[in-house]
């Protein structure tokens, strides 16, 4: 009966219903709207409608629907736009976790979620936003070639159907073109002569028109201990449950042939397969090992592809169609169907951790998500994020696996520690080379082998002195020294941007004896180049794969062995397998531990250990050497020993004693603003409230908050910093007291726009 009534009031108030709707605005609320009978039904949670909004027109995302028409004062739903949930029940949630655990508005959450182009930007008028999601466009696409009488074409042509072999096709024309840089009328000259064909057709632009054909499948026949974990994971994947599983396996102990044994297991029942990659490890190389295994069945995802690429990658798994996605942090959301397995290699980079809002960390997302759609998490390190292996240890979840021979039973390369105090009274100057990593490099080079030298400092120099009075180039937004770039003869900001020329003289006091101070990659890669005039150095930092493509340029060229050297920053150190590698130089070993952050410490033993871990990953032995100014420090020792539990030891111990996590939970809250006093006032005015509240929480006394103080960086983009840092036993209790100190200060009318609050932070300065 209840439906009877239900239905009698939707029609006396002639609506079918109100619904809630979230919009990617910086808001925490919803809005409801009637739905009016000319839209003749309720659209689905997960759809996108379009609905009046101040005098504007959004569209928004479908949270919640409801039978009964509410408040008569309500606005009407203008359209429905997907007929179907774009984002499924279990993406929803995970938005809402997202949103509720790292204080994320829903709506910006569901942004990240989705592809671009599907939510409009409201700040730009113009932005159209795409409105049908189905079906896939119609694009002038080639469908096949031929190439009988090659001799009759071009060089150009001729290399232009080279290229078109290593493709899947039909492809794009347009894509094509704009990929290789020839015209769409070339493209169609070669059809009127016959060599190509060319149709309107319903294609995906993939991302895969690469002129790297996927090397060889070899499909290694696994070691024991590589049978036992993928048995051990085939045993998970049974009971279709969640489950949460850690392979800690030191460099080169095959964690990458483990997932992909994993994954097809999944795809062979069905399912399929997620597997989130650092940032940078999304190499050719990987990308095309998941290709020569799975096929067109891969879809890939990071922020190099095109928005189309984007979008129709996003489709193709969505549809069923890619039952294998690869990708960086926000394919954790991708929309995978029947989804069996998420992998999380390198689980503990800090590629992981989104630095803008939302603030979420993939890695924890990734095993929140496993728990609503009810699938294996499966973590992989050699290095694994304290937390996580501390978790493990204590409370078994997640099951560990280890793997703690390289494969082949290949030794882990001899570590040797370069003391360079040692080396300053020597010589007395510092170098940048230490004798010993000198006299390695020279081998290695006459024996023709490879070598990876890592500092992590782009740029020639890291700051300009002036030897008569002593001053520095600051940059003028940030309190920091400006970067002196040599390819672009600039100084440059590593944080706003700004550039300034190379000064001939002192800014302050006129004189001419400029100095530069600390010396980045570029500066390295002139100084080998000098010392070893015959051999090809190359480099591998931000700046030089700032073009598109130019990052895997590098990492072939150096794979071919056509580089010998390759400097970079800690780009060098991810997840490469050089198998031609024998000699990693890690420069300036302890520039990170003088970073004024708890976790300094792990992050240089990770660094280390990863860096090392490039060495000696062929036939060859490896050698590194690790220079530094505080030989006796734990994390440098233990990375000397490639020994993660006497690591761990150590740290979790400095952790316990100052209550750091794994024992707390943290939560850093940034204010920021143009004018200092203001936002100092206004950062205390937050902490006042805060200890106010705190006096309310039963758990209050547990909670420790630090600061105000002014950030590391004080100063950036033009904006003072302040940051307050809550410790608590329980991250619920942090929660809770920032979710009040919140509500007051808004409730006081003070803008929340310049409180940054980052949940579980992985950088603090
Ligand atoms: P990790 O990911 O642990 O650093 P990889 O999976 O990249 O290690 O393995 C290192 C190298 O060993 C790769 O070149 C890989 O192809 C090879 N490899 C992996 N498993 C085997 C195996 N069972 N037999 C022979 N070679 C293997
Ligand atoms: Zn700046």
């Amino acid at each position: 009966m209840s439906h009877g009534n239900q239905f009698s009031t939707v029609k006396s108030s002639g609506k079918l219903g109100h619904i809630q709707v979230s919009f990617p605005l910086p808001i925490f609320q919803e809005f409801s709207y009637h739905v009016p009978p000319q839209l003749e039904t309720l659209p689905v949670p997960g759809a996108r409608v379009l609905v009046p909004f101040g005098s504007r027109k959004l569209i928004g995302i479908v949270v919640s629907t409801s039978q009964i028409a509410s408040r008569a004062d309500l606005k009407e739903v203008l359209r429905i736009l997907d007929p179907t949930p774009i984002l499924s029940p279990e993406l929803l949630e995970l938005a809402r976790w997202i949103s509720r655990y790292y204080f994320a508005p829903l709506g910006e959450v569901l942004r990240v979620m989705l592809p671009p182009g599907l939510l409009a930007k409201p700040s730009s008028s113009d932005f159209r936003p795409r409105e049908k999601v189905w079906p896939v466009k119609t694009r002038l696409a080639i469908t096949s070639f031929q190439t009988s009488d090659l001799l009759s074409l071009t060089p150009r042509q001729q290399e232009l159907i080279g290229l078109l072999e290593t493709c899947d096709l039909p492809v794009s024309a347009n894509q094509f073109a704009r990929k290789n840089a020839c015209s769409t009328s070339t493209l169609k000259k070669l059809a009127a002569r016959g060599v190509l064909v060319l149709e309107n057709k319903q294609i995906y632009r993939s991302p895969w028109i690469d002129p790297t054909p996927p090397p060889p499948v070899i499909h290694h026949p696994l070691n024991l201990d590589q049978q036992k974990i993928l048995q051990a994971i085939r045993k998970q994947l049974v009971d279709k449950d969640f489950h949460s599983m850690l392979i800690h396996g030191i460099t080169g102990s095959g964690k990458t042939e483990i997932y992909l044994n994993a994954i097809s297991l999944i795809v062979q029942s069905g399912g399929s397969a997620l597997m989130l990659v650092p940032e940078i490890g999304l190499t050719p190389q990987i990308s095309g090992q998941f290709r020569g295994w799975f096929g067109s069945q891969v879809a890939i995802l990071h922020s190099g592809l095109s928005e189309g690429e984007r979008f129709d990658e996003w489709l193709r798994i969505k549809e069923g169609k890619a039952k294998v996605v690869i990708g960086t942090r926000s394919s954790v959301f991708a929309p995978v169907l029947d989804l069996g397995i998420i992998i999380v290699d390198e689980e503990h980079d800090t590629s992981y951790k989104q630095e803008e809002l939302p603030r979420y960390h993939a890695r924890d997302t990734a095993l929140k998500r496993g728990q609503l759609e009810r699938a294996l998490v499966v973590l992989g390190s050699a290095t694994p994020q304290l937390e996580i292996y501390h978790s493990s240890v204590e409370k078994g979840r997640p099951q560990t696996a280890i793997l703690s021979r390289r494969i082949l039973n290949r030794s882990l390369p001899e570590v040797h520690i370069a003391d360079m105090r040692l080396e300053f009274e020597k010589h007395g100057k510092a170098l940048i080379l230490s004798d010993l990593l000198r006299q390695l490099l020279e081998e290695s080079l006459k024996r023709h082998e490879q070598a990876l030298l890592l500092l992590n400092r782009r740029g020639y120099s890291t700051a300009l002195l002036c030897r008569s009075c002593g001053s520095t180039e600051t940059c003028k937004n940030c309190s920091i020294s400006l970067t002196y770039h040599l390819d672009r003869s600039l100084l440059l900001c590593h944080y706003c941007g700004h550039t300034r020329p190379l000064p001939s003289r002192c800014r302050d006091c006129g004189k001419e004896y400029i100095y530069f101070l600390g010396e980045g990659t570029e500066k390295v890669q002139e100084t080998l180049q000098n010392l070893f005039p015959q051999a090809t150095i190359g480099r591998l930092d931000r700046d030089t794969v700032r073009k598109k493509g130019s990052l895997n340029k590098i990492l072939l060229n150096f794979g071919k062995g056509t580089t010998d050297v390759l400097v970079g920053t800690q780009m060098i150190a991810k997840g490469h397998d050089f198998p031609g590698v024998t000699l990693v130089g890690i420069l300036t070993a302890d520039q990170g531990l003088r970073l004024p952050d708890f976790r300094a410490a792990e992050r240089t033993f990770q660094l280390l250990t990863q860096a090392a871990g490039r060495a000696g990953r062929g036939e060859r032995n490896g050698n590194v050497v690790i220079q530094t100014y505080y030989p006796n420090h734990y994390s440098l020792k233990a990375a000397r020993l490639q020994d993660y539990s006497l690591f761990f030891k150590k740290e979790i111990e400095f952790r316990r004693r100052f209550q750091y996590p794994p024992f707390s939970a943290l939560v850093n809250l940034l204010v920021q603003g143009k004018h200092r006093e203001p936002t100092l006032n206004q950062a205390n005015n937050l902490c006042r409230i805060l200890l106010e509240n705190r006096k309310q929480i039963s758990a209050g006394k547990r909670i420790r908050i630090l600061g105000p103080a002014p950030a590391p960086l004080e100063r950036i983009k033009g904006e003072y910093r302040f940051q307050m840092l809550i410790k608590a036993v329980q991250r619920s209790e942090a929660l809770q007291i920032i979710r009040l100190g919140l509500k007051n200060l808004s409730q006081q009318g003070a803008s929340l726009k310049k409180v940054t609050i980052d949940v579980d932070p992985v950088s603090l300065l």
